[in-house]
């Protein structure tokens, strides 16, 4: 790679956003590790040195307005200007539409889509400056619509018409904004989802399996190989695309 970049990945302290960090960081990127606790950065920031890359621990809520000007501040103080950024803080608070509450609506919604917004604003005047960007932004195959996501689904489908409009906004200045939908991967996430519908997480997954083309599930390095893809120098014509990566095809 010609230009060190500085990458940023929320939510990264675990499951996808630890496996996209350190895959950045084995592209050449130096990466701010960023989550609500900053020391459980550490593994992932240490798994990042050991293997000679540079990173930095972050803690930060993606949905808090100060705490995002702040640890972009100093990322760029720190690491140097982020311009290559992955949208990847989430959470889940399912439930059917008439037991879902309003605080598990609004958790959701300021998660996935205020912290994407107050994040992409927050770098694209670093990236603007540097006329250089990469954004990924991370959606779901729920966007097409799920039982008991009705918060989360209707997030993850603002992601994307976000991604398309970064996408319209910012190319002028070489930053291109994607969005990956991820099918079911093995994370934290869905081993909540395993229990709360009373299944065994093996189990689980196998139901999950004879269900997509490539009879497996997922893994978080599925989706950290599509994000060191749109992150990369030669993307730079690929720009407001959704990619699903769900081991077969989603309308
Ligand atoms: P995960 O294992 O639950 O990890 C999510 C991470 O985000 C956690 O480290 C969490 O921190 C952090 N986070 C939550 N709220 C935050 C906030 N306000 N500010 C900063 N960080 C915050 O989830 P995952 O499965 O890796 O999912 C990563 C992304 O992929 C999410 O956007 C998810 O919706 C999406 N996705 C996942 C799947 C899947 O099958 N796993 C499928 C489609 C899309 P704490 O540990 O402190 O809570």
């Amino acid at each position: 790679m010609s230009t060190p970049r500085t990458a940023v990945v929320t939510g990264s302290a675990r499951g996808i956003g630890a496996e996209v960090a350190r895959r950045l960081a084995s592209d050449g990127m130096a990466v701010a590790v960023v989550d609500l606790d900053e020391s459980a950065c550490q593994g992932v920031v240490d798994d990042i040195t050991h293997a000679g890359g540079r990173a930095l621990a972050v803690g930060c809520d993606v949905s808090d307005e100060a705490a995002v000007a702040a640890a972009v501040e100093r990322i760029a103080g720190e690491l140097g200007p982020p311009t290559v950024l992955v949208n990847n803080a989430g959470i889940i608070r399912d439930n059917l539409l008439f037991k879902m509450t309003t605080d598990d609506w609004d958790a959701v919604m300021n998660v996935h889509l205020r912290g994407a917004f107050l994040m992409s604003r927050a770098c694209q005047a670093h990236m603007v400056e540097a006329k250089h960007g990469r954004i990924v932004n991370l959606s779901s195959t729920s966007a097409l619509g799920n039982r008991g996501q009705a918060n989360y689904s209707a997030a993850k489908a603002g992601m994307q018409g976000f991604t398309k409009t970064l996408a319209f906004e910012l190319g002028r200045y070489d930053v291109t904004a994607n969005a990956i939908a991820p099918g079911f991967i093995e994370t934290d996430m869905t081993a909540a989802t395993a229990e709360r519908v009373g299944m065994g997480f093996e189990e689980f997954k196998a139901a999950a399996a004879s269900q997509i083309p490539v009879a497996r599930t997922g893994r978080p390095e599925d989706i950290a190989h599509a994000a060191s893809f749109f992150c990369s120098e030669g993307a730079g014509f690929v720009s407001g695309q959704v990619l699903y990566v769900a081991g077969g095809p989603r309308d």
